[in-house]
């Protein structure tokens, strides 16, 4: 399955001129979830020519500007082009209400569905499924109710092989109880064993969201054994007390949740405005976990089994 994680913004409450607010499409087998949609997503978008009208699903981690003022802009643009399709919000109930006065101050009538879920803050909760995937949200601890995602592979059923098929005349209806791991008894009475004529489907991968938060270990029960985590960073560990006070994490914390989550890879995102260049936040995280990379504008990164 192709998974893969753009980053459209990675910078704090205050963009720069290379770093926009937390923004992040993930691609799921070409299914594209929008994370956060902070000033200037869509044109972030546009500029690294990504089709805007093949998001059907945005999920807000918490209601800091940062992170979703740039959503009504983004639902308006959508009404300019002529969107027919539903668009599916997840996020806190207030989003609702957001959305809705602001649709209402500017006398927009949009001409396609727009469909809030409501996420609950204070306990993890499937939020979305289909027959490939599905999307958690789970809390995270900052100073408004704020929620973390994790999006994830199902199990995928077993593969024939073609040489078993090419020998045996099966039934169709056999083929799907086959894929979910039963054996096969042909007309004489021969039995195959599944581990014998299927091969095991590719291990679920799953990627994790977490931006903003403080240093929270209860995370990690949530987020474990994720081939990719995202983790903010806001600060470097000289800072550790502001990045308590403002319920933010440093580098090196966000390394440690990686670390004790048994994470594959690690990006770090969100940075503080005051960071012109990042090499030492990187740095700082590799310290404590070696692949761990830097969330700038643009960057794709990869969702893969590293074993
Ligand atoms: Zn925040």
């Amino acid at each position: 399955m192709n998974f893969t994680v753009t980053t459209l913004g990675s910078s704090s409450a205050i963009p720069t001129a290379t770093r926009n607010p937390t923004s992040l499409l993930v691609n799921m087998n070409y299914r594209y979830f929008l994370v956060d949609c902070g000033e200037g997503t869509q044109i972030q978008l546009r500029r690294f020519h990504f089709k805007i009208q093949k998001i059907n699903h945005i999920f807000i981690s918490h209601l800091h500007g940062d992170h979703f003022f740039g959503l009504i802009g983004l639902v308006s643009s959508f009404h300019l082009i002529g969107r027919k399709d539903a668009l599916h919000l997840y996020g806190s109930p207030l989003l609702e209400e957001i959305i809705t006065m602001q649709l209402k101050a500017t006398e927009t009538d949009l001409i396609y569905p727009l469909i809030f879920h409501t996420v609950d803050a204070e306990k993890p909760q499937l939020i979305y499924e289909d027959e490939e995937r599905y999307v958690k949200s789970f809390p995270l601890k900052h100073s408004i109710p704020t929620t973390g995602f994790l999006f994830g592979e199902k199990e995928r059923p077993r593969k024939m092989k073609k040489s078993f098929l090419a020998t045996e005349n099966v039934p169709v209806e056999e083929i799907p109880k086959i894929k979910a791991g039963a054996d096969y008894i042909n007309e004489a009475g021969v039995i195959f064993r599944n581990k014998d004529i299927t091969i095991s489907p590719p291990k679920p991968k799953k990627f994790a969201f977490c931006s903003d938060t403080a240093y929270h270990e209860p995370v990690i029960e949530e987020i474990h054994d994720v081939n990719l985590l995202y983790h903010e960073a806001t600060f470097k560990s000289d800072l550790e007390q502001v990045a308590g006070e403002k319920l933010h994490s440093t580098a090196a914390q966000a390394a440690t949740i990686a670390a004790k989550a048994k994470a594959g890879a690690l990006v770090i995102g969100h940075f503080s405005a005051r960071y012109r260049e990042l090499d030492s936040l990187l740095q700082e995280a590799r310290e404590i976990f070696p692949n761990t990379w830097l969330a700038e504008d643009g960057k794709i990164f990869y969702v893969r089994d590293l074993q």
